[in-house]
């Protein structure tokens, strides 16, 4: 009897230490009741180990030695029972205070409990025991005992009562129940004494009891706490993404309910399958370095298109010990950039298709065009009676009009299909303002307005930057400014500014005294196909183009473009831009240069070369007779064919200085004439320039055409003057006798 309650106790102590030990490492102590919990199975172990020492002692006071230990670790459990049982019930207020103040009485206690006169010693059949003896104490001790094992009890059923949730409730019976076995085992110990009995070790062995209620009192607190372990369960469970757990040998254990919903089975069913049996995946899928790959992979079952991403499972030796599969099925995704991409591919066939419209409209609308204008140049040239001169300039007025227009509606759709590009190259600024001064001059002069271009003789003038679209700004708003003045001047202020070593930035002003513009139109004003104040300007010819094409080839050269506007007084149009300085040239003079390059357009005939030879190839004889025309006054000998065969035929046999070459020709195209022509061994004309002549005036084809092998490039309708400027480039220098007229 005596060995078995020894070893009774023993055990039940060594177990306690190592459950609370255990769940202490687990769980470490996060807060008030992990503290506690722990501190409770301490106490418990020691009441165990230190009253159990008491039984197997002979010598008394020795026994009284390890009762004062054992009496420590009761009075230690009580107290954290108590505050366990006060956390769990949220008391608050002085039943709190009572209560928590009321379980230190012990403390007081202890001294007199622990006091040899007090307690008497004495073998019995189960060993050592011990009787406090009767008077004050002893009953102080009962009450004690009786006051706390009610105050706890009052706790647990004010839990049960005023806690709303079954999981408190359950809780609270539990400490209920630890709280009874505890009373229970104490007070037949305490009563014992009463009958002159010595403490048989019930209390000892009913507080494990009451530890092992505890323990499953705190487990159960534990499983419905939010912590991060028991979460992760339960969002396993509530993704609605499909996670899959697979073994080291790829064999599925476990699936979430996305899983199961995601395969159309029931978890067991799921649990029967391989990874094989559920997705289409590459060989070595599930062999990679590192601890996570994603991967695309299909699945059976679905016919689905998935991402997959894979996690290695480790043990505590690192060996894989299985994998967590999550599978975002893209299918939908994936359908839809394939629609996307079938889109775009529909998309830029549409948008190939314009730009192949846009194309084919300059060329079949500038063929008839260089007939018009060409037949209508040569009228000018050769007609004296004035008012066939006057008609024909109508003519060539609205030719004209009509040039510019299309020019517009092809520029403004290869920017707004993104197609438009700046093109650099080295060009100089003074002879692009010359060009202008020119070309505006005359317009400026038909409306008897003065044309003023200041700009400061050391501005740099040998720059890089896109000389066309430049011009093409300027010129743009230079001729608005002209249309939308009825009287006073034009004048076109340059200003210019070093940035760093090697950049200009010029300012470009161009005020007018125009009709002006309203300040709330002054926003409108670069939006496409948008004329504002129409009263005003209905009668001027315009498409409320060109300004949105300027704002746009601005953005594109990364500059500025600015208005001022005093309506009825005029307005300054300002553009800045920033270019390149590649020289040490500047503008120097303009007007003096102007007067220089003044051409007469009506004459024609630059120059005579009556020893050069000219091949002309076209399949529309009217565009032959009009460089015939043109060229006329020049002497030059022009020979006509009208096929690219023609073309080889007559090149063989013949040495020509230059080839005028259509583009768009039946059966052997220039582009294809001109490889041919390069390849032909027996070319007497091998040195000839050949020079491209074409309709299509599309933004960037010259680039193309000079990279195709052509020498140059003049696009119809074919001005005479510019002919006529190419010709003296290409000509041999010794074939040309300078200004014949
Ligand atoms: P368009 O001249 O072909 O109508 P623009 O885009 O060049 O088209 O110009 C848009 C509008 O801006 C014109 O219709 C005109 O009302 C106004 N505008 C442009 N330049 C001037 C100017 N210098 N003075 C007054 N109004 C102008």
């Amino acid at each position: 009897m005596k060995d078995l309650l020894f070893y009774l106790i023993f055990g039940l102590a060594s177990i306690t230490y190592f459950v609370g030990l255990s769940e202490f490492a687990k769980r470490g102590s996060k807060d008030r009741i992990d503290k506690l919990y722990f501190a409770s199975t301490m106490f418990s172990a020691g009441w165990g180990l230190f009253i159990g020492l008491v039984f197997i002692q002979t010598d008394k006071n020795l026994a009284a030695l390890f009762r004062a230990i054992g009496t420590i670790h009761i009075f230690g459990l009580l107290i954290c029972f108590t505050n366990m049982i006060i956390y769990w019930s949220d008391i608050q207020g002085k039943m709190k205070q009572w209560c928590t103040g009321f379980v230190w009485l012990c403390v007081p206690l202890y001294p007199f409990v622990i006091q040899s006169r007090n307690v008497t010693f004495e073998m019995t059949a189960y060993g050592m025991s011990y009787r406090i003896n009767s008077g004050f104490l002893s009953i102080a001790y009962v009450a004690f005992y009786v006051v706390l094992t009610v105050n706890l009890l009052s706790l647990s059923i004010y839990m049960l009562r005023r806690r709303i949730r079954r999981r408190e409730k359950d809780i609270a019976y539990l400490l209920m129940l630890c709280v009874l076995i505890v009373g229970f085992g104490c007070a037949l110990d305490t009563l014992l004494q009463f009958f002159g009995l010595s403490a048989f070790p019930i209390s000892t062995l009913g507080q494990y009891a009451a530890q092992i209620v505890l323990c499953k009192t705190y487990l159960f607190y534990n499983g419905s706490r939010v912590t991060l372990e028991n979460m992760s369960k339960f969002v396993y469970y509530s993704v609605d993404e499909p996670v899959f757990l697979f073994d080291e040998t790829e064999r599925l254990c476990t699936v979430n309910n996305g899983a199961a919903i995601f395969l159309g089975m029931s978890t067991e069913e799921c649990c029967k399958l391989r990874l094989s049996d559920i997705f289409i995946l590459e060989r070595d899928a599930f062999r990679f370095r590192g601890s996570k790959n994603r991967v695309e992979a299909r699945c059976w079952q679905r016919n689905s298109i998935c991402s997959i991403s894979i996690d290695k499972i480790y043990d505590d030796y690192k060996d894989i010990i299985g994998y967590i599969v999550i599978v975002h099925d893209v299918t939908e995704r994936v359908r839809m950039l394939e629609r996307l991409e079938r889109e775009k591919q529909r998309a830029d066939k549409a948008n190939e298709a314009k730009s192949a419209f846009l194309a084919n409209m300059s060329h079949e609308i500038r063929t008839p065009i260089n007939a018009v204008m060409g037949m209508n140049e040569m009228i000018l040239r050769e007609t004296e009676e004035q008012s066939t001169i006057e008609y024909a300039k109508n003519i060539q007025n609205a030719s004209k009009t009509l040039l510019v227009l299309i020019n517009d509606i092809l520029d403004f759709s290869k920017i707004e299909s993104g197609m438009m590009e700046v093109v650099e190259e080295t060009y100089s600024l003074k002879s692009l303002l010359n060009a202008l001064h020119t070309e505006c001059r005359m317009r400026a002069a038909e409306k008897g307005l003065a044309l003023t271009f200041a700009v400061p003789e050391d501005t740099p003038s040998e720059l890089l930057g896109d000389e066309v679209r430049v011009r093409q700004i300027l010129l743009n708003i230079l001729t608005n400014a002209i249309k939308y003045t009825i009287k006073g001047s034009v004048t076109m202020t340059v200003a210019y500014e070093r940035v760093g070593a090697d950049e200009l930035k010029l300012t470009f002003a161009v005020t007018d005294t125009g009709i002006g513009i309203k300040q709330e139109n002054i926003g409108r004003l670069f939006g496409a196909f948008d004329r504002i104040d129409e009263e005003q300007v209905h009668a001027i010819e315009g498409t409320g183009l060109g300004l949105s094409i300027v704002n746009k080839l601005i953005n594109l050269m990364n500059g500025s473009v600015t208005v001022e506007s005093v309506y009825g007084q005029g307005s300054t149009f300002t553009v800045c831009l920033q270019q390149k300085i590649v020289g040490e040239g500047t503008v120097g003079s303009l007007q003096e240069q102007s007067g220089k390059q003044e051409i007469d357009h009506r004459g024609g005939g630059l120059f005579a070369a009556p020893d050069a030879k000219i091949l002309a190839v076209d399949d529309n004889k009217v565009n032959l007779t009009v460089i015939r025309g043109l060229l006329r006054k020049t002497r030059v000998q022009i020979t006509c064919v009208t096929s690219g065969r023609e073309c080889l035929d007559y090149a063989g046999k013949e040495r020509y200085d230059v080839i005028l070459l259509d583009h768009m020709m039946p059966g052997m195209d220039g582009i294809e004439t001109l490889q041919k022509l390069k390849k032909m061994p027996d070319n007497k004309s091998k040195d000839a320039a050949v020079i491209v002549l074409t309709a299509n005036a599309m933004a960037g084809v010259k680039e193309m055409y000079l990279e195709k092998g052509f020498d140059d490039y003049l696009s119809k309708p074919i001005e005479g003057v510019m002919l006529e400027q190419l010709l003296i480039k290409y000509l041999p220098a010794e074939c040309i006798i300078q200004n014949i007229q």
